[in-house]
């Protein structure tokens, strides 16, 4: 049974991955602040599955990412496949974003990125195995106005994607991130407006936000063997947005 760490775990799409991946996976799901809902999600994946633990960590804190693998590894052996999915939106006009606000957000959304893959990787090295999937956004590849500095977090994750699945590959390493459109969570709702949101799923194709359900199944796709040939890619999943 292979070892998932999914960042960002208690809520959203990243407790929607927990759920997908819970029959078949050993998890560790990564909360911040909601402490609740991660207990909660880890009663409820523990009743079927229990090969499954809750870490707290702040991922963009190097010292908290340490302490968070040391318990996964304690408990687990090692992090086979590893979820950056943590994530925070900002919504505001380039001039009114204040410099503490930009280096929050490329912390969080970024760095994170970073520092979780920088420790899972030599592990993954010694194993000859894993898969790291980055949540990206659609804005990562087109940019959004008043949304500039999301926008920016995600094309670093989408660069350092490209950049990590060439260097990796020679060791068995596959990263790929995804590119949703809009999803249905607290990270969109709390950004718009009710009349907003009707006028933005008019511009989706399909007529309707992504569930996050949707967006797991694709996570379980992309860390499974029937895709062991993509690597290095953004895999866009929008109902026809762009
Ligand atoms: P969400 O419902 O707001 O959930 C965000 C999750 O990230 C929460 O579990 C939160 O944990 C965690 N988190 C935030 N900061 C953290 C930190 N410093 N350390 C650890 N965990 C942290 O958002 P979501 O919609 O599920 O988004 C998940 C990912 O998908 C994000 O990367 C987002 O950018 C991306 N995405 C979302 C959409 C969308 O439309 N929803 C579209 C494209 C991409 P706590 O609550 O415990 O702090």
């Amino acid at each position: 049974m292979k070892t998932v760490l999914i960042t960002g775990s208690s809520r959203g799409i990243g407790a929607a991955i927990a759920r997908r991946l819970n029959d078949e996976y050993k998890i560790i799901i990564n909360y911040n602040k909601s402490k609740d809902k991660a207990m909660e999600l880890l009663d409820e994946l523990r009743s079927t599955n229990p090969n499954v633990i809750a870490l707290k960590a702040d991922v963009s804190n190097e010292d908290e990412v340490e302490n968070m693998f040391a318990i996964a590894e304690k408990n687990f052996g090692h992090v086979d496949i590893l979820i950056n999915n943590a994530g925070i939106s900002h919504f505001s006009l380039i001039q009114d974003i204040d410099f503490d606000t930009w280096k929050n957000v490329i912390n969080t959304n970024l760095n994170s990125v970073f520092l979780n893959s920088k420790r899972a990787i030599p592990n993954m090295i010694s194993n000859q195995y894993g898969v790291i999937i980055n949540m990206s956004s659609i804005w990562g590849d087109f940019g959004a106005s008043m949304e500039a500095l999301y926008s920016t977090s995600k094309g670093g994750i989408n660069t350092f994607t490209k950049a990590m699945a060439k260097e990796l590959a020679p060791s068995g390493i596959r990263v790929n991130a995804i590119a949703p459109g809009i999803v249905d969570t607290d990270l969109m709702r709390n950004d718009f407006t009710k009349s907003e949101l009707e006028d933005l799923k008019k511009e989706v194709s399909i007529n309707r936000f992504a569930k996050p359900e949707e967006i797991a199944g694709l996570v379980r796709y992309l860390i499974s063997d029937e895709a062991s040939y993509i690597t290095g890619d953004i895999i866009h999943i929008n109902g026809g947005f762009y």
